[in-house]
């Protein structure tokens, strides 16, 4: 089911996510861990090492980071949407890395962390401790929408995924890859019982607790703004 590269013709490529993926979101989605907090370390986390990543690329391609040399992580919720939105302007995937980063577990010790998870009376320990990275986003979301840019290119791609039921990757619209001139955006459609996420100081605090020793700027953009 992996598609290649049909979308121009056949509008979004439908894509599968791999068995261990599908097991992890299932307990995501359907999670009743109170502790959901950790979804934004881990896309602050993400994007940092996005920002990292161009820096150095960076170093032997001094025109990856041209025009847009301020690497930083920016945090928008919108009430009237119930999204919230995390971007960044660091290395960007192109089409084939978000299929691969995000349709599939590369992490190493992912697979005894899901038995463990399963096995384990306190599921919410094992969360926070060992952070599951990207997909931690559906206890929030049940929509997820991400617009890539790799760094010097000239398309932006779209993946989107509704309550985990695979994936769809498409060319971006104009006003995504308007956006998005280099890096990440991931649009979260908030659940209803997650809408607290939508609060500034909500988010302000949440940085503070787990985001304190990222090494670039965290800004909070006014809803209004
Ligand atoms: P990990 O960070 O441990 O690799 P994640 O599940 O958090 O695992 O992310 C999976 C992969 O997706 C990352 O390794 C990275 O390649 C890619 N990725 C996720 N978020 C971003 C981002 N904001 N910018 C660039 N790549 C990203
Ligand atoms: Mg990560």
């Amino acid at each position: 089911m992996n598609g290649d590269g049909s979308a121009a013709q056949g509008g979004p490529e439908k894509h599968q996510f791999q068995a261990e993926v599908a097991e992890l979101l299932n307990l995501m989605i359907h999670s009743v861990y109170s502790e959901t907090d950790v979804f934004l370390r881990e896309l602050v986390s993400n994007a940092s090492d996005a920002c990292d990543k161009v820096r150095y690329e960076a170093i032997a391609r001094p025109e990856l980071l041209a025009g847009d040399e301020r690497l930083a992580i920016r945090i928008k919720p919108d009430e009237a949407a119930r999204t919230l939105t995390i971007a960044d302007n660091g290395i960007g995937m192109d089409r084939q890395e978000l299929i691969d980063n995000l349709g599939t577990l590369a992490r190493s010790g992912t697979k005894a962390f899901l038995k463990g998870l399963k096995d384990a009376k306190d599921g919410l320990g094992l969360i926070g401790q060992f952070g599951v990275g990207f997909y931690a986003a559906f206890m929030v979301a049940d929509r997820i929408e991400v617009t890539s840019r790799r760094a010097s290119s000239a398309e932006a791609w779209t993946w989107t995924s509704a309550s985990g039921a695979g994936f769809e990757v498409s060319p971006a619209t104009e006003a995504q890859a308007a956006r998005v001139a280099r890096g990440t955006e991931i649009v979260l459609h908030l659940k209803e019982d997650a809408v607290r996420y939508l609060q500034p100081y909500e988010l302000e605090r949440i940085v503070r607790t787990y985001s304190d020793h990222v090494l670039f700027p965290i800004e909070l953009i006014d809803d209004k703004g």
